[in-house]
């Protein structure tokens, strides 16, 4: 069992923003490790900030160079690598209807509530997304709003980022407000990976709210390994399941993170203790800086085929690929073969 951690308890989620670590050597000290092995990388921060907030660092062994969350948070000297195929905007989102407003699939708007996250993490693929330009700001989602509410195919709005749920609860609760009046709205969609990091963000003030929203509310989360679900947060993904909100999981596969057969299948059944499902499976997108976490289809088919003989089927999340210009992500073809 994990412990119960998830820092001081007693600690408001945006103090916990506050006090994140921004440095290696904060975080190495923090967790007993000697930084001068890691010398070399700890420069990547320049290519891309550092940021870890403490109740995600505690998550981590203490000692452990090669702890599967440190590897996803800590710059690594692989991120200077020149890699071909890998790119600054892999799935070409550089082009969106309005500022903070991506109109990909005919049925689903992502609408950029706040630039930025709550962690920052390496193998991210909008670490050079230029989100100034692409975030409406505080309460400047109108053109948004209007452009939703002129587009009658659209049934489900996602909020994303950045991380929406850096955006405080009265915000969000505004912009609730607005979508609710849009007649042919369905469903709000909300992935974040800031619960995972900071699990006191899921306060009861935002559950509340999404449950008694018309709007079919959803939470996808990102987790991408199992140590990440400790106790604390199981019991919040409780409480907000109790609601009646609808929580699925997505992951990257990620090189030294998550890519065996047992961290793929301790993942997908802490997940379900916690009250969510498996989703997706995400092959990493090609992003520069990141190659080093990358796993070949191969090896993703074969570690997915080991998971339908572990797990039941609605365990074994889906492995998809997201490509620049497609309609919907892109189911990845296992090639399998009766035994
Ligand atoms: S939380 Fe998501 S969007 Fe933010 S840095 Fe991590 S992977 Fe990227």
């Amino acid at each position: 069992m994990i412990p119960l951690n998830g820092g001081d308890l007693h600690i408001p989620w945006q103090k916990e923003l506050a006090r994140a670590f921004t440095t290696p050597e904060q975080l190495l000290d923090y967790l007993g490790l000697d930084a001068a092995p890691w010398q070399p990388g700890l420069a990547a921060r320049r290519l891309f900030p550092m940021r870890v907030p403490r109740p995600f660092a505690d998550k981590m062994e203490k000692g452990n160079p090669r702890d599967p969350l440190l590897r996803q948070v800590l710059p690594l000297v692989e991120e200077f690598a020149e890699v071909p195929g890998f790119v600054t905007d892999p799935l070409d989102e550089h082009d969106s209807a309005l500022p903070g407003l991506l109109h990909k699939y005919r049925s689903r708007v992502l609408l950029v509530l706040r630039g930025g996250c709550a962690v920052n993490c390496r193998y991210c693929f909008r670490r050079h997304f230029p989100y100034a330009d692409n975030s409406p700001g505080q309460g400047g989602w109108q053109p948004a709003i209007d452009y939703i509410a002129a587009h009658p195919e659209i049934n489900e709005v996602i909020l994303s980022g950045g991380d929406p749920l850096m955006a405080r609860d009265e915000h969000i609760a505004a912009l609730l407000d607005e979508l609710e009046g849009i007649a042919h709205l369905r469903r709000l969609r909300i992935h974040s990976r800031l619960p995972v990091v900071i699990p006191a963000r899921l306060t009861d003030r935002l559950r509340d709210r999404l449950a008694q929203s018309r709007l079919r509310p959803v939470l996808v989360l990102h987790v991408n390994h199992a140590h990440e679900v400790d106790d604390y947060l199981a019991s919040r993904l409780h409480s907000w399941q109790r609601a009646g909100i609808t929580l699925l999981n997505q992951s990257v596969l990620l090189a030294g993170v998550n890519d065996t057969a047992d961290a793929l299948e301790a993942l997908s059944e802490r997940l379900f203790e916690a009250g969510v499902l498996p989703y997706y499976l995400h092959q990493l997108d090609k992003v520069a800086g990141a190659a080093h976490f990358a796993v070949s289809d191969e090896h993703a088919r074969a570690l997915i085929s080991e998971l339908l003989s572990r797990l039941p089927g609605f365990l074994v999340p889906r492995l998809v690929r997201e490509i620049g210009g497609e309609h919907s992500k892109t189911p990845l073809d296992l090639h399998l073969e009766p035994r």
